[in-house]
């Protein structure tokens, strides 16, 4: 899609404009006067108008600003405005363009097209000033949940009341049908320590005046979006919330949200969109400065390296700026521990270096990753980019690692091609290479590895590890479709499908980059073969719980390897060159077996030398290992970190498709 800008002035001149100093409030209230300002050094003429309601009704009053040396225009109005509505109004070469509640509104009515004077204040929960983000050690300990709100509880059998809102995360003591704990309790008992939430900021595919009847009316079809598109970028959507009417609803609301999740030892990581918005000309950001926020081309059109249909411009001063205060104030007002930057490469590395120094002097324990990629070129050259390449580059900001996911399951153009689980050949050195966290290893030969010619991770933290995210098809999917493509026959066994999910989350639970669960995949979720779900329906999306139940084994293997991980430093060591010097690769003749070793003794392990085997040949794998007593924890599918059974000798048979975890 190509989108013209209402606006091409010359990117030379606007980078130029002035940016003003100190945070981007837009409007600050007292019961005695609020105060409203804008930045925009373009304007020939600034209002701000004053509404009862958030959407609808007449306009109250109109109110010039006054221009301002720093670009801003400003105005105080006297009196009590607590609760009612207003838009800017931004006239620029004499045409007045359309009204905006701001770039950096904070609370917005209906659909967010007008802010409201509000006290942040009165948003707050009770106890909010004790809400604290759970210790965290090192990144390396960090274990991410990626889920989207509908998806994890809008199924009737969640138990849960507020389904796929906010408040759904607050409930505890829900259980499906059979009796086993679901939402937030369900996190907790799984043991992830980050939960990473789809775009849950204002966005503008799901109307949020139907999605509010939804609830209560039948005949209102619900509406399901991933949430890709930003409308306001510092409030929450309003569809999750129980009242998009009332601004404060969803603040207060996401407040408990991230409040519940505290309490039960999860940090809670937003989904960043900045990369693009949902429409350019009709952007927040084309209604104040029009032009300004955008990459262009030579001609003037657009540039869309989002694939979007445009690409916000993070090399300039003001949205560079916008993006930092932006991370900031979620950070501030909203006590967010993380973000995953949506398409982070078209943000320029300068932006994403700001953003880290500028989290750090708060917490440098915030946890910030993201995919290292656009979805096209950029205007912006590929050595300013914050792509995977360039995570040298970027110290303390970690990428999807993108050759393990396909090592394991297959690459992203063709959904039938299938790779190491299903037992083709020739894709061991991707695993490998996610398995030391992306780093440079003395036996990882980057000439055999998919994507990435050399290594790109300074620190095994800058990985993340994964098989499966919202993306593409979900693994069950994956190998269900993979398999039958290889076979030849349709319908693959539900017992092969359980050994194969249990190996690839164990490859992803083992490897020592930061690995990333997608939610539903520890209880066989899928979707129905829908390979790009981003507006199906409940139906595609839905985590089914009763999946828990019928699938108690996979969930219970996969929460015992994240307990293991947990108790175990060997299998994040968080620093490279205790990679290299600890973690050793096995040699094996013959292809879909990997194996390594662990010095644990010299990380502090409790368990002295490990050795895990990835087996995925549909045949038992005879495997030599360095001679001595070993106690098996994982074995054929099962895991008992007590000790399954007891091996003596220089060799061990491993089961096919299903992986070996054994310590000296
Ligand atoms: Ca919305």
């Amino acid at each position: 899609m190509l989108v013209t800008s209402m606006h091409t002035s010359s990117a030379l001149n606007l980078s130029s404009l002035p940016v003003p100093v100190g945070p981007l409030t837009e409007m600050s209230y007292s019961p005695s006067c609020t105060h409203f300002s804008l930045w925009s050094p373009v304007a020939d003429q600034v209002k701000v108008n004053i509404y009862k309601q958030g959407e609808g009704g007449e306009m109250e009053s109109a109110h010039s600003l006054t221009h301002n040396f720093d670009g801003t225009w400003s105005a105080t109005i006297h009196g009590n405005l607590k609760g009612k509505f207003f838009t800017f109004q931004v006239t620029v070469n004499g045409t007045p363009l359309p009204e905006t509640p701001g770039i950096f509104a904070k609370a917005v009515g209906v659909n967010g097209n007008r802010a409201q004077v509000i006290d942040m204040q009165s948003t707050n929960p009770e106890r909010w000033e004790n809400d604290h983000r759970p210790a965290l050690a090192s990144f390396s300990d960090v274990i991410l949940y990626e889920m989207h709100h509908r998806d994890f509880s809008i199924d009737p059998e969640s138990g849960i009341k507020n389904r796929g809102k906010f408040l759904a995360l607050t409930e505890t003591g829900t259980k499906n049908a059979q009796g086993l704990p679901t939402g937030i309790d369900h996190l907790k008992d799984l043991g992830i320590n980050h939960l990473h939430i789809l775009p849950s900021f204002d966005y503008g595919s799901v109307n949020e005046a139907e999605s509010y009847l939804a609830d209560s009316d039948s005949r209102v079809p619900a509406q399901y979006n991933w949430g890709y598109d930003p409308v306001n970028y510092n409030v929450p959507e309003g569809s999750y919330s129980t009242n998009p009417y009332d601004p404060a609803v969803r603040i207060r609301e996401f407040k408990q949200m991230v409040q519940a999740l505290h309490k039960a030892g999860i940090r809670v990581v937003l989904d960043v969109v900045y990369n693009h918005v949902f429409d350019a000309v009709s952007s927040q950001f084309d209604k104040t400065v029009p032009g300004y926020f955008f990459r262009h081309r030579p001609n003037g059109t657009l540039s869309n390296g989002s694939g979007c249909g445009n690409e916000t411009a993070s090399d300039m001063p003001m949205m560079r700026k916008y993006m930092v205060e932006s991370v900031l104030y979620w950070i501030k007002e909203y006590h967010i521990d993380g973000f995953r930057f949506d398409l982070m490469g078209v943000h320029d590395i300068e932006t994403m270096n700001a953003i880290r120094q500028a989290v750090n002097a708060i917490d440098p324990t915030i946890f910030i990753y993201g995919e290292g990629w656009a979805a096209s070129s950029p205007a912006l050259p590929e050595c300013q980019l914050a792509m995977k390449a360039n995570a040298t580059q970027m110290p303390g900001i970690a990428a999807f690692g993108d050759e393990m996911r396909d090592g394991l399951r297959g690459g992203c153009s063709d959904d039938k091609e299938g790779a190491f689980l299903i037992g083709n050949p020739n894709h061991e050195e991707s695993v490998k290479f996610g398995i030391v966290g992306a780093i440079e290893h003395p036996q990882v030969n980057m000439e055999k590895v998919n994507y990435s010619k050399s290594p790109w991770a300074s620190q095994p933290t800058q990985m993340i590890s994964y098989v499966s995210c919202h993306d593409d098809l979900c693994i069950a999917d994956r190998l269900k479709t993979t398999l039958a493509h290889k076979s030849k026959v349709s319908g693959t066994d539900e017992a092969t499908l359980i050994r194969l999910q249990k190996l690839a989350e164990t490859a992803v639970l083992t490897s020592q980059g930061v690995p990333l669960i997608w939610c539903g995949d520890e209880i066989l979720r899928d979707k129905k073969g829908v390979h790009n779900s981003y507006n199906s329906p409940d139906s595609i999306n839905t985590i089914p719980w009763a999946n828990k139940s019928k699938y108690k084994g996979l969930y219970d293997y996969v929460r015992s390897l994240i307990a293991i991980r947990k108790t175990h430093p060997a299998f994040h060591m968080g620093s490279a060159d205790a990679v290299r010097a600890n973690l050793t690769f096995l040699p094996y003749k013959g292809a879909n077996v990997i194996a390594y070793q662990l010095n644990g003794a010299a990380v502090g392990d409790s368990w002295s030398d490990i050795i895990v085997i990835l087996n995925s040949r549909t045949k038992v794998s005879r495997v030599t290992v360095p001679h001595g007593n070993y106690t098996v924890v994982c074995q054929d599918g099962k895991i008992d970190a007590s000790g399954i059974t007891t091996v003596n000798g220089k060799s061990i048979n491993v089961p096919a498709q299903s992986a070996i975890i054994m310590y000296k």
